[in-house]
């Protein structure tokens, strides 16, 4: 489906629907998972559960479905010596998508992530990979591009951005978002797996004027704790001048098992997902560990 009725349905004040996260579903109905690159290669090595998951997320009521392309980054897949499927893997992830969205009205997203970027990698040296991530997926023919920038970094998010500004195609921005000691929410996330990286933490309302200079579109508070969701959509509302949307995790990473450590109720999620439309957001849907069950729950949501 073109983006203009999802464009269409923003601008008559309507709420939209997106899926949950991928890799959990593709663990749960066993789909063969990579050490290093996650869910990254189930394009190539379980193409039959990624149709599964994104015919899942369709019949939940999710109006986009986001293509297997969050773990398959460029420096992602060079780092665990796949460089030679970043093509093919991220080309097929994109076709199984659209496989399940045929002739159902249904947009994909390709998802352009910060996967195995490290802060001692250096921006400059991400810069390529997140060009080459993007070609590829515009190249595909996807409807819109999601930027997972998952960074504490305004920096960061700012390359994502300007890589992006190369491309025609609509995109939308998804940002974390964390709790400072003060309750003040920042750019950031909290986890287990880069305990060893520097948490440099930069405060929402500050980044959100500088990314209103490089991004028009959609801005979503994504791979975030639930808890601070809310607050972040608020303060998003207040400080930029286009739609807004929220797709939380439900806790965190618990490497090597990849657990998701806290538990939500379908309903609880929905009445969360209530406080967020109440808020502003339009976009609503899922992150790490917010699986099928949950986005059947919020797609009552759906106008
Ligand atoms: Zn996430």
């Amino acid at each position: 489906m073109s983006y203009s009725l999802i464009e269409k349905r923003l601008t008559k004040g309507k709420t939209i629907i997106l899926d949950g996260g991928i890799g959990g579903e593709l663990q749960k109905i066993g789909a063969k998972m990579d050490k290093g690159l996650w869910c990254g290669r189930c394009s190539i090595d379980s193409p039959d559960e990624l149709l599964k998951v994104h015919e899942n997320y369709i019949n939940a009521g999710a109006d986009i479905i986001t293509a297997n392309t969050y773990a398959s980054t460029p420096i992602s897949m060079k780092k665990y010596g796949y460089q030679d499927l970043i093509v093919e893997c991220n080309n097929k992830s994109v076709k199984i998508a659209k496989e399940a969205a045929k002739d159902k009205n249904i947009s994909v997203a390709g998802s352009v992530s910060t996967y195995g970027y490290f802060h001692k990698d250096g921006i400059d040296n991400m810069k390529p990979s997140f060009d080459e991530h993007i070609k590829i997926l515009a190249d595909t023919g996807v409807d819109i591009i999601i930027l997972e920038a998952m960074s504490s970094q305004a920096q960061i998010v700012e390359t994502l951005l300007e890589c992006s500004s190369k491309i025609n195609i609509p995109t939308w921005l998804s940002i974390s978002c964390v709790f400072d000691e003060n309750k003040d929410v920042n750019l950031g996330y909290d986890d287990d797996i880069n305990k060893s990286e520097p948490q440099i933490y930069e405060n929402l309302k500050e980044a959100m004027k500088k990314f209103s200079k490089l991004h028009y579109g959609p801005v979503l508070v994504a791979h975030s704790n639930i808890n601070v969701t809310e607050e972040a959509v608020k303060i998003l509302k207040q400080n930029y001048n286009n739609k807004i949307g929220a797709y939380p995790n439900r806790g965190y990473f618990v490497k090597p098992e990849w657990k998701f450590t806290d538990k939500i109720e379908p309903a609880d999620y929905l009445e969360k997902a209530k406080s967020w439309v109440d808020s502003g957001a339009q976009i609503i849907g899922g992150c790490c560990g917010i699986g099928v069950e949950e986005i059947k729950a919020i797609s009552v949501l759906k106008n």
